[in-house]
């Protein structure tokens, strides 16, 4: 086994000197290995986890009938051989539905929940809208609905852990969300505490806008190597950063406050107390301030029939009727992209990405935005930084940060051992 390890181009020079005399831990990485493999590969055979991994063929062997008593893996006859004659070959897959993962998803105005597989597929979902000016124990309420709503279909158990989305800043050592722009109420609020008290499972926190990020690179298994900038676009703005698959982290994590650049000297106050952020154009309640304003200037009659009808203002209506191709909300909408974009061309002359990603509500506007941000990168960005840069969106939409939750606690069964705040 010690062979396979050595042969590993992926170990950290750290994790290979830390691991001389220790065969649990070569035993743990040559393991998460071959389930990474699997998993990036498919249902495969096991030359081909031995190409993929470097590891030599028997010690592939060892460690995938480890892996099958230990039921990760399953052994299932190949699909198109099953017809022909004799025994088929098999073929080897996560077994996937072993355990479940738990992910919550608190979006200032929003909170999601849903059970998954250790391949992440969706078994149960649930979301309800809250008041993200609530104290903790109407959120925490709410929370525990939604988990007892999805609790109540299969079931959650076994459980393989708990992922949370935060928005804010939050202490990730001692699971607690430590306050939130968007949620003013919401301060030092012991979140892993609260869930151990409801589960029998590991909890792990990290921000929205990381989980951003974690999924996309979770869901690319094409090595990439490049940096990738990622925006999310939900109550308020956030932004993260990765290079070759892993996260830039500032300072205890507190990077990404985009939403919270100034991008007008004399602008309106900001939730953060600033002036002229980036949020006072962008977020849902400046989307929310913007439609009113036209509303009371006789404009915006589309929202204003969908309201009369009993429809709540919210910028999702905004968005859904500017796809709509109403041209009030379609202002609305450019606008909206157009701020985006100007931080995001800000951005990008400091930190030059390859990509940007853009996830979000919003996503349901997405030609629009995309367009405006574009635009602005073409307009702001210089020549050679914007030049073959690529501007998309994010892999899962606004859903992103929800699987980047499942994601913290999936890639525990996959990934080498390392050290990094995010773990
Ligand atoms: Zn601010």
């Amino acid at each position: 086994m010690s062979q396979g390890i050595s042969q590993s181009s992926q170990l950290s020079e750290e994790a290979v000197k830390g691991s001389i005399g220790n065969s649990d831990l070569i035993s743990t990485v040559n393991s998460r290995l071959i389930l990474e493999a699997v998993r990036t590969l498919g249902p495969t055979y096991r030359a081909q986890i031995a190409r993929k991994t470097n590891l030599n063929p028997a010690t592939v062997t060892g460690i995938v009938n480890e892996l099958l008593e230990r039921e990760m893996l399953l052994e299932v006859p190949a699909e198109s051989e099953v017809s022909g004659r004799g025994r088929p070959p098999q073929i080897l897959q996560i077994n996937a539905d072993a355990k479940n993962i738990l992910a919550i998803d608190i979006e200032p105005d929003r909170i999601r929940v849903a059970v998954l597989n250790l391949l992440l597929e969706v078994k149960e979902y649930s979301e309800r809208r809250v008041d993200r000016f609530s104290g903790p124990k109407p959120i925490w309420q709410q929370i525990l609905d939604l988990c007892n709503e999805v609790s109540s279909g299969t079931g959650i158990t076994p459980l393989q852990g708990i992922g949370v989305s935060l928005p804010g800043l939050i202490d990730v050592e001692q699971g607690v969300l430590l306050g939130s722009t968007n949620m003013p109420k919401m301060v030092d609020v012991p979140i892993r505490e609260l869930l151990e008290k409801e589960f029998t499972a590991p909890v792990y926190l990290e921000r929205s806008m990381h989980l951003a990020s974690l999924y996309e690179a979770w869901v690319r298994v094409d090595g990439f190597k490049g940096s990738t900038m990622v925006i999310t676009h939900r109550t308020g703005i956030g932004m993260s950063l990765m290079r070759g698959g892993e996260l830039y982290l500032g300072s205890r994590g507190y990077d990404g406050e985009i939403g919270h650049t100034v991008v007008d000297l004399n602008g309106e106050r900001c939730e953060c107390g600033g002036r002229g952020c980036l949020e006072t154009f962008v977020s849902a309640s400046a989307i929310c301030k913007r439609v009113n304003q036209m509303l009371a200037e006789g404009r915006c009659e589309a929202i204003r029939r969908a309201c009369d009808g009993g429809a709540e203002l919210h910028p999702e209506l905004v968005f859904r009727l500017a796809k709509a191709d109403d041209a009030d909300c379609v202002e609305v909408v450019r606008e909206v992209g157009r701020y985006i974009g100007i931080a995001v061309a800000n951005m990008m002359n400091v930190l030059a990405p390859d990509e940007v990603l853009i996830c979000g509500s919003i996503d349901v506007a997405d030609e629009l935005v995309l367009e405006s941000v574009s635009e602005q990168i073409q307009q702001r960005a210089l020549p050679r930084i914007r030049e073959n840069v690529v501007v998309r969106l994010a892999a899962a939409k606004e859903l992103s940060p929800l699987y980047g939750a499942a994601v913290l606690v999936a890639k525990r069964l996959f990934e080498l051992p390392k050290l990094s705040h995010a773990q």
